[in-house]
This record gives structure tokens, sequence and C-alpha cells, in this order.
């Protein structure tokens, strides 16, 4: 079976890796900054926080950005369900902006119109949490305008999106938000293993970061309601968390960040190819908009059912029993039983809930050759015909 992701692990990463296991620290220790470093420079952020999960970054995220019960959340309901959780988990109530028919991201059109009404209903969001489908950034500049005008903390949910880029900004840079998040679980672009991490150029939200990772607690004399009683003293000034990251997976990550443009190039050649071999099939092929690169984390087609005497079903099943591993990028978050029994129902988002019917994710990671492509290509064109 041809996975529709997977990991790429070099002789180097896995000596990155055997360096720590040797070292001193498996956790809290110098590999965290290193990595830290490493991906606030490339993406041109001031500050980078290393957490254990992107969605230990969302929740910590979210809390920095002051979200509690009584607030609003928005975000895309064509997301993995944690986009969304994290403003559950702070006690605040979530709601979804429908997404784009060809883009997929959350449309600003949308946004613009439910944002307007919420301003006269007084119910607009705290946070909003823009996800970068695929790899594509969401049209950052329009978003960033909307929260400026309305009071809006962002939150970039770049899971799939690190080595991407918009209007000749890297994904990360955070310059039209407040915060980025990335994933670093093995199908995203790079790997830790599990991990994550928060970007962002504010240093009053930085400093909320780093207590949150690490149980609330702080070192720093100038944080402390009195004098430190010594050199172990410690306060805890906030319910925080342990989220941190290991110096293990740190290294891994610090390790793939210097092979992160060499990732994202072969997956858009891996894109540009089956753009140019999936051509006239009845199929809508990922579409993007000139102000991107995409990381290509997927790569979506869209059955034109009309065009197709199969159904959906039939066809995703077909591609995985001839060894094609396709998957499903997503079920709308708001048509899963935890979200109905907050009162979303079916009918809702109807761009994303139609996306999901037509939608098949096929094979796209760094290290599918162009042999294993063409195999792919081939069966998606029998299976198709
Ligand atoms: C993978 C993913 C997450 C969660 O990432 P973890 O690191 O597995 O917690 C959140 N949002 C999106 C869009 C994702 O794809």
């Amino acid at each position: 079976m041809i996975p529709y992701g997977r990991q790429s692990i070099s002789a180097d990463d896995i000596k990155a890796v055997v360096d720590v296991l040797e070292s001193d620290w498996l956790t809290q220790g110098p590999a965290i900054e290193r990595f830290e470093s490493a991906v606030a420079e490339y993406c041109g952020a001031r500050y980078a926080v290393a957490v254990n999960s992107a969605t230990s970054a969302l929740h910590i995220a979210c809390l920095a950005a002051g979200l509690k019960q009584g607030d609003m959340l928005w975000t895309s309901p064509n997301t993995f369900v944690a986009s969304a959780n994290c403003g559950l988990y702070c006690g605040a109530d979530v709601d979804f902006v429908d997404i784009h028919p060809r883009t997929y991201n959350m449309d600003v059109e949308a946004l613009d119109d439910k944002l307007g009404k919420a301003a006269v209903s007084g119910k607009l969001p705290k946070v909003l949490i823009p996800v970068h489908f695929s790899g594509q950034s969401c049209d950052m500049s329009a978003i960033g305008d909307f929260a400026k005008q309305y009071g809006i903390t962002v939150i970039e949910d770049a899971s799939h999106a690190i080595g991407g880029r918009y209007k000749g900004h890297k994904i990360g840079s955070c310059v039209f938000s407040d915060m980025t998040v990335f994933s670093f679980h093995p199908v995203k672009i790079i790997t830790t293993g599990e991990g994550g991490m928060v970007l962002t150029n504010r240093r009053d939200l930085y400093e909320q970061l780093i207590k949150l990772r690490s149980h609330g607690i702080t070192r720093d004399p100038a944080m402390m309601d009195c004098k430190p009683h010594g050199s172990w003293y410690y306060q805890q000034i906030e319910l925080g968390f342990n989220y941190r990251m290991t110096d293990i997976q740190a290294a891994l990550g610090d390790s793939q960040m210097k092979r992160l443009d060499e990732f994202v190039v072969r997956r858009n050649f891996l894109a540009q190819r089956y753009d140019q071999l999936l051509a006239g099939l009845p199929i809508q092929l990922p579409t993007v908009m000139p102000e991107n690169r995409s990381a290509f984390h997927l790569y979506a087609i869209r059955l034109k059912l009309d065009e197709i005497s199969k159904t959906h079903q039939q066809v995703f099943e077909e591609l995985r029993n001839n060894g094609v591993g396709v998957n499903l990028h997503y079920i709308p978050v708001h048509t899963q039983p935890y979200y109905r029994r907050l009162g979303f129902k079916q009918g809702d988002f109807p761009q994303a809930e139609r996306y999901y019917d037509e939608a098949i994710s096929i094979p796209m990671y760094y290290g599918l050759t162009d042999e294993k492509q063409e195999i792919v290509i081939d069966i998606v064109k029998k299976v198709l015909r």
C-alpha cells in the first residue's frame, strides 16, 4: 500500500537523536532552544515555544489570548477536530466559518458577512483560528484587517503549512496574526514524532506561553510577589500544564529543519506532476492562489460525481483495494456527534459538507518516488475510467 503521507528520517536525523540520548539532557536541555531558534529564524518570527503537540500549542495559544468562559472562538469546519476543541478546553463557545469552494480554506467573504452580523448582535469572537488547509495559506491580509477592525486575536493553525509562503512572507512570520501553530506529527511536513510549536512576535504572549507550557511556574524574580528564598526558588503564578517537548524530539526537529526546503520543493514537484498527469479526468485538481506557495501537506482531489458512474465511497474503496492508501480530509467538525450535541447540524456549513462528499487525499510525501507516483496516477485513471 502506498500511504497518503509518510515521514522521511535520514541518517543525520537518527544521529541527532542518538547524540541526545548519549548526552546529559533528555528534556529541558539545549536541543529545545536550538529547535525553537531554527524555526523562529526560518519563519522570520521573534519568538517560538516548542510543546508536545499542536493540540497543546493551540490550547496554550488560546489561553495566552485570554480565551475563557463566555467568549467565542471561530474556526474552519474543514479541519482536524483539535482546531475547534482548543476553544472548548478554555470553556469558550465554538463556531465555524464556511470554506471557499476552490481553496477549501476559510472563506473571507463568509467571514466578513458573519462578523458584520456578530458585531450587530454583540457576539464577536475573541479568537479566530484560520486553518491553512493542505499547506496553502488563508487570505491572511484580509483576515488580519478584519481582526484589527473588530479587535480579534488571530491564531493561524499552520499544522499543514511550515515551509509555505504567503505574499512573500514565510508562513509562521505572524505578520498578519498574533500567533501561528505548527504540528510535527509524522504525517506533517517535518516531524518530531509528536510535537508542536507556537510562534509569535509579541513578548507578552511569549511570556504567557512559556509559563503555560510548564505548570504556570516562573523562575524570573521580576514575576514573583516576593524576593526569591534562594537559588532553588520558583513560584507558580498561573495554572499551567506539562506540555513540554523532550530534547530527543527537539533534536529530531532541528535536524529536520535543515531538510525543510528540500521537502517542500519535492512536494511542489509532485503536485505539479499530478496537475499535469491527472488533467482531463472528471476531478477538480487543487487550486493554489497566485500569492501563495503551498507546502503541499496534502494533495486533495475532488470528484465531479455527475461525470462519474461510481459513488464517492466506491472510488475511495477501489483506490484502497488497488494499493493506493488514500484518506479523506476532513469530516466537517460540526457534523461530529460531540459537536452536534452542542447544537450544530448537517446543513450548517454547506461548502464544507459538499467538499467532504467529493474529496479524496491521494499520496503526497517527500519519499514518494516518481515510479510510485506513476503507479498512483495509473490506478486513479483506471478507477475513474
Ligand atoms: C495535525 C493537526 C492538528 C493537531 O496536531 P497534533 O500535533 O497531532 O496535536 C491540528 N490542526 C490541524 C489542521 C492538523 O492537521
